[in-house]
């Protein structure tokens, strides 16, 4: 189900020129909109259906450092900064919270695991720690499963997905960006070698950088340029109460368990999730290089969900290759839109009042499911092509980029224009893949 988003003051016309061409509006294309249109510099967005309506609309809005790669962690904070400036940068109240998110286990594989990356992380995030049972309760009182422990994180937080993008936009176009919805890009114009613009399904676009922030699609828009660039599809299955009253803590702290996920909704009902249960369409891509994935796999085994056959046929239905002058896949699928899983929602909310009861009289008022692109090593890809000077990719964000997406954004607009870095690029390049 799509999510209703607040509108686009999108422009009905293809500009002929733009310094800079974004191939995708989700968070990461339009975070570096704005920091373009900031500078000064003419940007031009292209979205082949609504701003914001695949991943960054469908998230849980979950804003954190806890439990990142610690490379990754920089770019947490870079965003951290930006998002306490949101309201202000925007005029408009994301939901931005930093009310903290901890994460709980009674096993003890996770204790392990949450006290590795403790050790690993904590100079990075130094407020991060790990919990006892008694200090769970006092963040979230009323618990009835009994935890072995946790960790915490009190300055990470949470946003409003179905806001944050669209007032991104409009605070962009404000500040002289244009962005043109339904507009799918085809294929990159090349000029001696060199990127020289973008063709859409509405004419070609003259720019002198092109940044690729196409999420889930990447592969197959790089892979029509024969570049092979891996991800993978994953399906998580979220759902918002009706307003209740949850734990009552210090402050409404988002909870992640080992079967469920809480955090507040800005109308007082809960986002909630089934972290145990991911759905795998298994499409071509398994094939051709699951065997890429097997460390993910083996962490990731008993949460999931096999999705054969119809997945694979629709996938076998999109071209691989096309010219710039046929019909793109892109312009097949306008939005994304997997359906939900009732069954699995259910299982997540039985799962919560196990042990928070208070959650009893809970009732499920909307429920989606949103694609994610996973890279083979879980981070994104933000940099260079060797291949096609001028193309700086911003993509693969592995599940957890709403929350870096605004400093991710603005990476891709330093890389793209040979500004100085928001952080250290290095971890991200795509040659490491
Ligand atoms: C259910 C779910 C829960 C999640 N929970 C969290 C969370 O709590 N915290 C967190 O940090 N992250 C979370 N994530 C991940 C996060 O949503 C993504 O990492 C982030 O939104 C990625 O942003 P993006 O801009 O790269 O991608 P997207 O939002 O997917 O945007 C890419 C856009 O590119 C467009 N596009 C693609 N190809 C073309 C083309 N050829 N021409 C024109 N347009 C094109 C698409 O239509 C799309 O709008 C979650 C994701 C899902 C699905």
């Amino acid at each position: 189900m799509a999510l209703k988003l607040p509108p686009v003051k999108s422009s009905p016309d293809l500009p002929a020129k733009a310094t800079v061409a974004i191939i995708g509006g989700g968070i990461v294309g339009i975070s570096a909109a704005l920091a373009l249109a900031e500078r000064g510099i003419s940007v031009v967005v292209l979205e082949k259906g609504q701003v914001g309506a695949e991943q960054s609309s469908r998230n849980l809005g979950w804003i954190r450092k806890t439990l990142r790669d610690p490379s990754d962690i920089p770019l947490a904070l870079a965003a951290d900064q930006l998002w306490s400036q949101m309201a202000q940068r925007t005029g408009v109240d994301v939901g931005y919270r930093q009310n903290g998110i901890m994460f709980v286990s009674d096993a003890d594989k996770d204790m392990e695991m949450y006290s590795s990356w403790f050790k690993a992380a904590s100079e990075l995030s130094p407020e991060s720690r790990l919990i006892t049972p008694d200090e769970i309760d006092q963040l979230a009182p009323g618990c009835e499963r009994k935890w072995k422990g946790g960790l915490y994180t009190p300055t990470d937080g949470y946003a409003e997905p179905t806001l944050a993008t669209s007032a991104l936009a409009n605070a962009a176009i404000d500040k002289g960006a244009v962005i043109v919805e339904n507009c799918a890009v085809r294929d990159l114009a090349m000029t001696g070698g060199r990127v020289s613009g973008v063709v859409t399904e509405k004419g070609e676009v003259a720019a002198e950088h092109v940044i690729l922030a196409s999420a889930l699609w990447s592969r197959r828009f790089l892979g029509n340029r024969g570049i092979s660039y891996p991800t993978l599809p994953m399906i998580c299955y979220v759902f918002r109460t009706a307003p209740i009253e949850g734990p009552q803590g210090p402050s409404e702290i988002a909870v992640a368990g080992p079967n469920f996920s809480f955090r507040k909704h800005q109308d007082g009902g809960y986002v909630i999730t089934h972290r145990a249960a991911l759905g795998s369409p298994i499409t071509l891509d398994h094939l051709l290089i699951g065997l890429r994935y097997l460390k993910t796999l083996k962490h990731a085994a008993g949460m999931i969900r096999l999705l054969i056959g119809k997945p694979f046929i629709e996938d076998l239905k999109l071209a691989r290759r096309w010219k710039a002058t046929d019909i793109s896949p892109f312009e097949k699928v306008r939005t994304m839109d997997p359906p939900a899983d009732e069954a699995i929602n259910s299982e997540a909310l039985d799962n919560i009042i196990k042990a928070w009861p208070q959650f009893a009289n809970a009732t499920i008022e909307e429920s989606w499911a949103g694609m994610i692109d996973i890279t083979p090593d879980n981070n994104p890809v933000f940099g260079a092509v060797d291949k096609i000077p001028g193309l700086t990719l911003a993509t693969g964000l592995s599940g957890h980029g709403f929350g870096t997406g605004p400093a991710a954004g603005q990476l891709a607009a330093d890389l793209a224009t040979g500004a100085d870095p928001i952080v250290d690029p290095s971890p991200y390049r795509f040659d490491r893949l």
